[in-house]
């Protein structure tokens, strides 16, 4: 191993620092999320990764904004700095759908809100500049990655400018970031003079250039500007699908702010499964870093869950994850999962059960495209029907699962990730698996509306598929002998939504003696194609559609649903 051989936690700290002996760090990761070494929270996923390729990474997880000198409690890093807002757009995590301040956090020690700023990504890029001048500032997460280009803002309703123009960062890297981090890293190694145009092009990344960065003949999109997005706000709409296209072809794309050129490099490579087995295997603590005193609720949900892949072909309008890990499936092997789930059931804390295996959803393990991808002009694998070419690996997660089950000292396999219900139909075998001995009783189901006009809007299957999944459902759990109950997940305020379509939804639960529990009020959240629908007022084709826009229009379609004490979240 290297000077930077994997510690138990990488260091948070000067004195962590030189009980490794570590005079400075190659890598300081800036994180909105407490530091958690567990694979589930993006800061360890990537420093573990960077330290496995020979690099010193430190993390300073959720730093003090009101002074300067908190984020740079690690000393200046000889590379880069990385940062990240943490697991959630910052302004999702602190504001409910109707933009009123939450006061949990999920990922902060107490479940307390308030332990990082709002535009998190901005503010900690402004300490990390101040505090290293002239140090390469990289973005990376969901808020920078789903923010790299113009976009609507939900929170103060209106256009805003790509986070490389608001942050001045150097790079922001889009999508699942282990490729363009060590690319990043390598060059800076190879640059001690650290050119101006050394971290351009780099697959999966966004940075300020000029049309010479887009090499002569490759395929490239230009996407509106953000002055024409806001003289006709149905530019966002060309926009977003744009950039939707973009991910898919792998083409470059760019953008212009004020004749400034935002550069879209072509999207990284999804890992291999080779990769994958390689950066999950890596020797994570599965706990929070020991300097918490108090318990962070998000460590509750995951840490005996198994990530088995990254990605989702579904390609809801409205999923900002997916957005974020794209189409693509990435799958672990089998051996690596069993591997794992050995692992975790030698640990001193260890009870008996994996909580979940999964992804973006439960049932996608496996799945790949047997065409060209990067030829597709889908926005869906899955809706409005199957593709031809998506092969699913069901059959195979069924066995998986049972093999999990019969690791010594593994006692039961939950999948808690949601089920993709019209995927599970396709095979007998794996929902029968699944509805017999994976549920535990309830199965979170995502089915959203009952309206099939609704449902398109969305990229969900129709609603009969929910109806025929509950069928199979009903009569598996019974023959098993088994009370079990599907959880449906659903969404008010959708744009294109009206109340007389909650209202038959509303009619529909009550026909079944259902009272819905987990409703969402929609939310706008930034680089979605529903996004560009609330914001636009039309929908994917360029059709008009009625958006429930006023907090009180979408308050009122909430409340079809949930009783006015239950405030959306
Ligand atoms: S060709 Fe079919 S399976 Fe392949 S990415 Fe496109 S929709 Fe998915």
């Amino acid at each position: 191993m290297s000077r930077a051989s994997q510690p138990p936690f990488l260091p948070t700290t000067r004195s962590e620092m030189e009980r490794l002996g570590w005079r400075e760090l190659d890598v300081l990761l800036v994180t909105g999320d407490a530091y958690v070494d567990h694979p589930a929270f993006g800061a360890a996923l990537l420093g573990r990764w960077l330290a496995a390729h020979g690099l010193a990474v430190g993390i300073v997880a959720q730093p003090r904004w009101d002074e300067p000198g908190d984020v740079a409690r690690l000393g200046r890093p000889r590379l880069l700095a990385g940062v990240s807002a943490g697991a959630l757009d910052s302004m999702l995590a602190h504001y409910t759908a109707l933009r009123k301040k939450r006061s949990d956090d999920a990922y902060t020690p107490g479940g307390l809100a308030g332990a990082r700023p709002n535009r998190a990504a901005i503010v900690y890029a402004g300490l990390v500049k101040a505090a290293f001048p002239g140090l390469p500032v990289v973005l990376g997460g969901v808020e920078a990655s789903l923010r790299r280009a113009a976009h609507y803002d939900f929170w103060n309703d209106s256009l805003r400018r790509s986070i490389l123009l608001d942050s001045k960062a150097d790079l922001v890297v889009y999508g699942m970031g282990e490729r363009a981090a060590l690319e990043a890293c390598g060059r800076l190694r190879q640059a001690p003079a650290r050119d101006k145009g050394v971290l351009r092009g780099i697959p999966g990344t966004a940075f300020m250039g000029e049309a010479a960065d887009v090499p002569a003949g490759a395929p490239a999109v230009r996407l509106p500007s953000f002055e024409e997005i806001q003289a006709d706000p149905r530019k966002l709409m060309a926009a977003t699908l744009a950039l939707e296209a973009q991910m898919r072809s792998g083409a470059w794309a760019w953008q212009e702010h004020g004749g400034r050129r935002v550069v879209l490099a072509p999207p990284a490579e999804p890992l291999s499964t080779g990769e994958m087995d390689r950066l999950y295997g890596l020797p994570f603590a599965r706990a929070p870093h020991p300097g918490y005193a108090r318990p962070i609720p998000a460590v509750e949900m995951i840490r005996f869950s198994l990530t088995s892949h990254r990605g989702c072909a579904g390609g809801c309008s409205f999923c900002s994850l997916a957005l974020h890990q794209g189409r693509r499936i990435s799958s672990r092997s089998r051996s690596s999962l069993l591997e794992e789930a050995r692992l975790l059931a030698r640990r001193r804390d260890w009870d008996g059960a994996i909580t979940d295996v999964g992804g973006p959803s439960a049932n996608m393990w496996g799945a790949r495209c047997a065409a060209d991808p990067a030829r597709c002009r889908r926005g869906s694998c899955l809706t409005p029907s199957a593709c031809p070419d998506f092969q699913d690996g069901q059959q195979a997660l069924a066995g998986l699962l049972a093999a999990l089950k019969s690791v010594p000292g593994v006692r039961h396999v939950r999948v808690a990730s949601g089920v993709r219900h019209d995927l599970a139909l396709r095979s007998p075998g794996y929902l029968a698996a699944l509805v017999r001995e994976f549920t535990g009783g309830q199965l979170k189901l995502a089915p959203e509306h009952s309206r099939d006009r609704v449902l398109g809007l969305m990229r969900k299957p129709g609603f009969a598929a929910f109806e025929r999944f509950l069928t199979v459902f009903e009569a598996e759990s019974r023959s098993a002998g088994k009370q079990q109950f599907v959880v449906p997940y659903l969404m008010s305020a959708f744009p294109g939504c009206t109340d007389a379509d909650m209202r038959a939804l509303a009619c529909w639960l009550k026909a079944r003696g259902w009272k819905p529990r987990q409703v969402q009020c929609f939310v706008p959240t930034p680089g979605t194609v529903a996004t560009a629908m609330y914001h636009a007022g039309i929908d994917p084709e360029g059709r008009p559609i009625v958006v429930a826009r006023t907090d009180a229009e979408r308050l009122r379609q909430h409340r079809i649903l949930m009783p006015p004490a239950a405030a959306p979240r």
